[in-house]
């Protein structure tokens, strides 16, 4: 017998049903202060190494993808072109995840949970635009990381990796010196990854046996909410992008891409992806050195399936902490998801980890995704299969747009 006998995506899977067995024999038994007790301590722990990696995460990731462009004057019109696909369309990713997510919340689909003491909501966005404007830029590096504010740690490393860039030859220590930083913090990410199976154990046992069985049909909801928008989203966005910018049939389209978007949905990474979507995106007569580009680039900061996912969720997990989110915290969720999916790695798991950031930026407690936790595989799977059709998509867009300008 071997030792290591399953994958860490049946671990999981394990781990989330032994976790509604127990909860639910808890919850038949009146044993539900065991749970809280003892086995909720154990998921904080869990909870809590999340909340640590993600500020080194956010912070590292985006300061090497911002070195990774090289010299900004040199990436010129391909890069302008590629990152404006980008932010658009992640931006509507956004915009439909919320739609989607309202909708569902508006017809009472998702629950209000009764929360223990501690997790409860504290709305942080009460205030207004031009507050909310200038309190994204940081006075304190130091403030910006401790108290996690997701927004300012972003500025900061928009303005180091701006920096590095600069300074030229002089910032290459500097860029070494984060690129190795990264790699290790890469690996603290996977330590705490591999915990997941006891994290979402000791949460789901609590969950169940607190909450009772009801919680399972909204959880099955949100997933359902979260695959509307990413259809919707390969539909109306890519659909119409590859027409019209792009002369492709729709029909076409998700046939060229179709080997790429299999090989997604089942390995969850975009990055593990690239060789297939090169592939297939030059098959289909994108230019060899956009495609050389734009895919790597698109795999490690253009996530759309990412962000329709932390919208549906963040909706979802609100709800459930009893709280309809107002117009200004919408606003919030599209530029920090936004934000968020460009901070994620293109790695299994990674979108679930940024989710955090999203949370954190409105306020609703991170303690909250254990709740979709350990269906996070279901999730990752059709928002990795959406995160590589994008890149397929931009790369055919940006070919066509750089032959009309030539
Ligand atoms: N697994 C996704 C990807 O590689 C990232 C995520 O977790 O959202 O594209």
């Amino acid at each position: 017998m071997t030792k290591k006998k399953f994958g860490l995506p049946a671990q999981i899977l394990i781990a989330l049903v032994l976790g509604i067995a127990v909860g639910l024999i808890c919850s038949a038994t009146g044993t539900t202060a065991f749970t809280a007790d003892f086995l909720k301590p154990i998921g904080t722990i869990f909870i809590n190494l999340l909340k640590f990696i993600v500020v080194p995460i956010v912070i590292l990731s985006m300061i090497s993808g911002i070195v990774s462009m090289g010299d900004l004057k040199k990436v010129g019109s391909v890069g302008w072109k590629t990152v404006a696909f980008f932010l658009v369309t992640t931006a509507i990713a956004c915009v439909i995840g919320l739609g989607v997510g309202s909708i569902f919340n508006g017809q009472g689909w998702f629950p209000a949970l009764a929360l223990e003491e501690g997790a409860t909501w504290e709305s942080a966005t009460s205030a207004n635009f031009m507050d909310t404007l200038v309190g994204i830029f940081p006075s304190n590096m130091w403030t910006a990381f401790s108290t996690a504010n997701m927004l300012q740690v972003i500025v900061i490393a928009l303005l180091i990796g701006g920096g590095i860039l600069a300074a030229g030859e002089r910032g290459e220590l500097a860029k070494k010196f984060f690129d190795s930083i990264y790699a290790v913090f890469e690996q603290v990410m996977g330590f705490i990854i591999k915990l997941s199976p006891i994290g979402v154990f000791t949460m789901m046992a609590w969950v169940v046996a607190t909450q009772g069985a009801n919680i399972l049909g909204p959880i099955a909801l949100v997933l359902l909410a979260a695959y509307i928008g990413y259809f919707l989203h390969a539909v109306v966005v890519y659909s119409v992008s590859a027409k019209i910018f792009a002369h492709k049939n729709p029909v076409e389209f998700f046939k060229g891409a179709a080997a790429a978007m299999i090989f997604a949905f089942t390995s969850t990474s975009s990055v593990a992806t690239l060789p297939v979507s090169a592939e297939c995106a030059e098959k289909m007569g994108a230019d060899k050195g956009v495609a050389a580009f734009v895919l790597p680039l698109g795999a490690t900061i253009n996530m759309d399936g990412t962000a329709v996912y932390q919208c549906v969720a963040t909706i979802f997990l609100a709800a459930c902490c009893g709280v309809n989110l107002s117009m200004s915290q919408l606003i919030m969720v599209v530029i920090t998801a936004t934000l968020a999916s460009i901070g994620t790695a293109g790695v299994s798991g990674a979108g679930m980890i940024m989710l955090a950031m999203v949370l954190e930026s409105i306020g609703v407690p991170v303690e909250m995704i254990m709740i979709i936790y350990g269906v996070d595989r279901l999730f990752d799977m059709g928002r990795t299969c959406l995160n590589v059709t994008g890149d397929i998509a931009c790369s055919l867009c940006v070919t066509e747009w750089q032959k009309k300008q030539k």
